[in-house]
């Protein structure tokens, strides 16, 4: 076996199995649950040696396709986040998703998920039957033959579904992502969704934040919450780096680091976890120039793309097309965000993902924030359905606006402009003797919130002030209603000639999920060999793996020694990370335990080796191998691994090498 087509077909001989797979990262402590000898909590897990390896590799891959091929600027900003902060970006009011409690047993359920499996389940129990009543009379007769089947899967009631309602629940299922609070409800008395265990009847949905709460300092009076995402520390740093930049746009901020997320129901292994690590660029733009200087190189790279209309019409079949066509038609908002997706799928496709699993989805309407022009997520199918790894959305001005607002620090971008023009619009002067006296340590405060209303806003102030002869209007953090009359300010269009641009920039947003990622490249690179479906291999690019080399002697007689050592420190020296197995075991059963931790390359060392230095190498998927001199040898897993020089070329002056080994 060695063509690239026999291996994918021998890669899907033997079906996958999440069992198999998970006793594998078990047994070889890729991850296991965190706190596991106290019982362990939900949503926390501890990251063993090789997943440790993997993670570091994925994140290192990730810099260098983003951060360093895109000049961006990284910042590591702290986890720990005052209140004020995620006020005002809207976290304390809207991060929440919506639960519903059972008021008998006090279990708690995601509404969203609760529907999803529900319908899901039925509309599996419906195809079920439909298989089932084929050959039986009745239901009854049909769930009986199940039972004799011994089916696994025991919690799918078998009932037939009405077509109609089996089409609608096919519907609500495309859309699922989109409902509100409400909507959820409404679908729960709609089609009866109880609690799956006990039948009992639930509460109507209620919005549960998802940010863990803290109190920072010893007074205990500093609220704060453990960050969300990463994304704050980027926008209120937004100034130092555009000094940074030398205040020129578009520049785009990096931050590699830990979330918190406090799930309903955490699941489905790293799928969902309550403490994550995140992967996140803020892209800043001008609003009127979102066209990319690099857009031609990714132009022609075809997707699958599920757009929000055919979503809407209940289908979850993809639309295959080129980033270019989908910018130029629309589909995609603008050009920058169709770079940053072409982007995200070479990123994806480099550490592994299966190309065949990948598609983008775009958000419904009611999905995305309300400032948000257009976001797209990269999903990738796994056993658990198709996941959300990777959100790109563009964010408009909202989070540079609120920012700035709040702390009445301009968060803008300065352009001098080529030809001056002259701009008429509201402007607002606050007399600051008559402010200092009436508003004493608030009079900043007040001034700041009153220089930070926008043009639309100055406009219904000045109406206000003309039609009553005062304005009102309230402060954060400033009991009452403030009342104003024209002593304290003026309020007047003026006209100037203005010489320089000034702009706050739009923000287009990649969002990584690292944890998810991890976890579908671990179900896209697991299989298991054909001829012995107890043989798993995770199939890593050589890149990621995360030990490369298997330097296997042939025994443990003392005379193979000086080359293990040789070779050992040959491969220390060039930083390829290595696993020396010296133990008794055959050669194909040490091959197979790391096959299993996806070490890509074996070297044999044998009796000849001591005679003329030569080894072999293993290649882990063909299992096909070359013999050469320690250094070519080196030098070939140091090309396929580091310069992504494939495995043909890099091994063409080798020797092909027929095994007599137990492989
Ligand atoms: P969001 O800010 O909700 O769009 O999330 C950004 C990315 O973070 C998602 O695409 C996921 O990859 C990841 N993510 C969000 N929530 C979780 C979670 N509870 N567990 C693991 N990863 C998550």
């Amino acid at each position: 076996m060695s063509s690239v087509k026999e291996i994918k077909e021998a890669k899907k001989a033997v079906a996958f199995n999440r069992e198999s797979l998970e006793s594998v990262l078990k047994r070889r402590f890729f991850y296991a649950p965190a706190f596991e000898l106290y019982g362990g909590v939900s949503g926390l897990y501890d990251y063993g040696p090789p997943g440790c390896a993997f993670q570091a590799n994925v994140v290192d891959t990730w810099r260098k396709h983003f951060i360093l091929e895109e000049d961006m600027l990284e910042v590591d900003c702290t986890m720990l986040t005052p209140y004020e902060v995620l006020k005002t970006s809207g976290h304390v009011d809207k991060f929440s998703d919506w639960m519903c409690k059972d008021p008998k047993t006090g279990e708690i359920f995601r509404a969203d998920h609760l529907v999803e499996e529900v319908l899901e389940s039925r509309l599996k129990g419906d195809q079920e039957a439909r298989g089932l009543l084929k050959n039986a009379n009745s239901e009854a007769e049909a769930n009986a033959e199940k039972k004799k089947r011994k089916k696994k899967v025991k919690e799918i009631k078998v009932v037939k579904l009405d077509e109609k309602v089996a089409k609608e629940y096919e519907e609500v299922l495309a859309k699922i992502d989109g409902y509100s609070g409400q909507e959820l409800g409404e679908l729960m008395v709609k089609y009866d969704i109880r609690n799956p265990a006990t039948n009992g009847e639930l509460e109507a949905p209620r919005a549960f934040n998802l940010m863990f709460e803290t109190a920072i300092g010893p007074s205990g009076q500093l609220k704060g919450y453990l960050r969300p995402e990463t994304a704050q520390g980027q926008f209120l740093n937004f100034n130092k780096l555009l000094e940074f930049n030398n205040g020129k746009t578009p520049f785009a901020s990096a931050s590699i680091g830990k979330s918190f997320r406090n799930e309903i129901s955490p699941r489905s292994g790293l799928l969902r976890v309550r403490e994550f690590l995140m992967a996140e660029i803020e892209h800043f733009v001008d609003p009127e120039n979102k066209a990319h200087p690099r857009f031609d190189e990714i132009k022609n790279i075809s997707l699958k793309f599920l757009p929000r209309e055919v979503q809407q019409s209940g289908s979850t079949v993809p639309i295959e097309t080129t980033i270019g066509k989908a910018v130029a038609s629309g589909m995609i908002d603008n050009q920058t965000l169709g770079y940053f997706i072409a982007r995200i799928y070479l990123f994806l496709i480099k550490i592994g993902v299966d190309e065949d699993r990948l598609r983008f989805r775009q958000h419904m309407a009611n999905e995305m924030a309300h400032y948000a022009a257009d976001c797209w997520d990269a999903e990738l199918q796994t056993s658990y359905g198709w996941i959300e790894c990777v959100g790109c959305a563009d964010r408009s001005a909202y989070d540079l606006s609120v920012h700035s607002k709040k702390t009445g620090e301009k968060l803008v971008v300065r352009q001098k402009l080529e030809t001056p023009i002259e701009v008429t619009k509201w402007e607002i002067e606050v007399n600051k003797k008559l402010f200092g006296p009436k508003f004493r340590k608030d009079a900043p405060k007040v001034e700041a919130y009153l220089t930070n209303l926008d043009q639309q806003e100055l406009a219904s102030k000045a109406k206000e002030l003309k039609e009553t002869g005062k304005i009102t209007f309230k402060v954060a953090g400033i009991d009452g209603e403030i009342e104003l009359d024209d002593k304290f300010l003026t309020l007047e269009r003026k006209t100037r000639t203005e010489h320089v641009r000034e702009f706050t920039p739009n923000v287009i947003e990649p969002s990584f999920g690292i944890g998810r990622i991890i976890y579908s490249v671990l179900e896209h690179s697991f299989w298991c060999r054909p001829e012995d479906s107890a043989r798993a291999v995770m199939s890593f690019t050589p890149a990621v793996a995360p030990t490369k080399v298997l330097l296997v002697p042939l025994s443990n007689n003392k005379e193979l020694q000086p080359i293990v050592s040789k070779m050992s420190k040959s491969l220390r020296k060039q930083q390829i990370p290595f696993k020396v197995d010296d133990s008794g075991v055959s050669i194909g059963k040490r091959y197979a335990r790391n096959d299993e931790l996806g070490t890509p390359f074996g070297i044999t060392i044998d009796f000849d080796s001591v005679k003329d230095e030569s080894v072999t190498l293993r290649e882990r998927d063909s299992t096909r191998q070359v013999r050469g001199s320690l250094d070519d040898i080196i030098k070939a897993v140091k090309e396929i691994t580091y310069d992504g020089i494939p495995w043909d070329e890099a091994t063409k002056n080798l020797t092909p090498f027929v095994s007599q080994s137990t492989d």
